[in-house]
């Protein structure tokens, strides 16, 4: 039974955005035994409770108050909740954070051997899509006019099939249009999963909650995104070395026993430390140096 005064968070229950979402609630310590084909999970150690639906019905949780908090990417949120010749947006939830993953773009695409001079070359074009809204609006921005063709699958291969010239799809890393013989050629939407929550009064006890789990939420993207360095410097190339690593602050500088010269630095640095980093740092006379993940982070 669902309980009033839990937090009720809606996630994908199995698709692309699935396992991040889990492991994402997980990394903040929520206890959940997910069961196979279960539409609800309870948290063991949180008042939470955890839907487990289909992306396309998270907004509209959202929306109808069913659910306090989602995660779902932005390209579904936008299709569901778009309102034509809406002027003034009215706004239909608060988004919380973006999440870093489930990053995909949705992009117009045509058959590689087609001509591409500009936009211009897509009027009156059959366009398959699966997102009709983001497809119309891009188009009567530019005013340029369209025939649609709405598919809820395999829109990829609507060209071939016939059914369109054109596809507005959901492109990564772009594997899928290259295995139709498409070219992407123009960007509608970015996308990436976010956290939004319902509008509307929230009770303290619930606030609380969510609050907490935020502040876990932003710990563990923080900590994805930041490296704890060690190295060991010589004691004249000090600031050379910091400077070579950006984002880290206030290195901690230890004494290396039986060395002069040389001392001990540790420091998180919020940015990916690439292998042209170390090679310099090296070639600045650091050695030892060791570039740890971080797993969590308050600050
Ligand atoms: P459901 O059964 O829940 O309706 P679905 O088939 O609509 O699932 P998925 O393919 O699992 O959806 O994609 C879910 C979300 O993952 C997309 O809406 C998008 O935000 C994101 N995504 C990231 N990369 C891609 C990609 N290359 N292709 C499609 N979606 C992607
Ligand atoms: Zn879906």
């Amino acid at each position: 039974m669902l309980e009033k005064n839990r937090l009720r968070i809606a996630l994908q229950k199995s698709g692309r955005l699935s396992s991040e979402s889990y492991n994402l609630l997980i990394k903040c310590g929520i206890k959940i035994n997910f069961q196979h084909n279960q539409l609800i999970a309870f948290a063991e150690n949180m008042p939470i409770d955890i839907l487990c639906v289909r992306d396309d019905d998270i907004p509209g949780l959202i929306v109808d108050k069913v659910v306090d908090l989602g995660i779902v990417g932005e390209n579904v949120l936008e299709e569901k909740l778009f309102i034509k010749d809406n002027v003034k947006k009215k706004k239909f939830y608060n988004l919380l954070i973006r999440l870093d993953f489930g990053i995909c773009r949705l992009s117009l695409a045509i058959p590689k051997n087609s001509a591409y001079y500009g936009l211009d070359s897509l009027k009156n074009k059959r366009i398959a899509s699966s997102y009709p809204n983001l497809v119309t609006q891009f188009f009567y921005k530019k005013s340029i006019p369209f025939k649609l063709c709405i598919l809820n699958g395999s829109v990829e291969v609507a060209p071939r099939a016939g059914l369109a010239d054109v596809i507005c799809d959901l492109v990564s890393t772009g594997t899928t249009l290259e295995a139709n013989d498409l070219k992407e050629v123009q960007t509608v939407f970015n996308s990436q999963a976010c956290v939004i929550c319902r509008l509307g009064h929230i009770e303290n006890s619930k606030q609380i909650i969510i609050n907490k789990l935020m502040n876990r939420i932003n710990g563990v993207i923080k900590a994805r995104e930041s490296k704890y360095i060690m190295l060991h410097a010589p004691i004249s190339k000090l600031n050379e070395i910091i400077s070579l690593l950006h984002g880290a602050e206030n290195p901690t500088i230890l004494k290396l026993a039986g060395e002069k010269n040389r001392v001990a630095m540790h420091m998180v640095s919020s940015e990916t430390v690439f292998w042209e980093t170390m090679e310099k740092l090296k070639s600045l006379g650091a050695s030892s140096i060791l570039v740890l993940p971080i797993e969590k982070m308050l600050e």
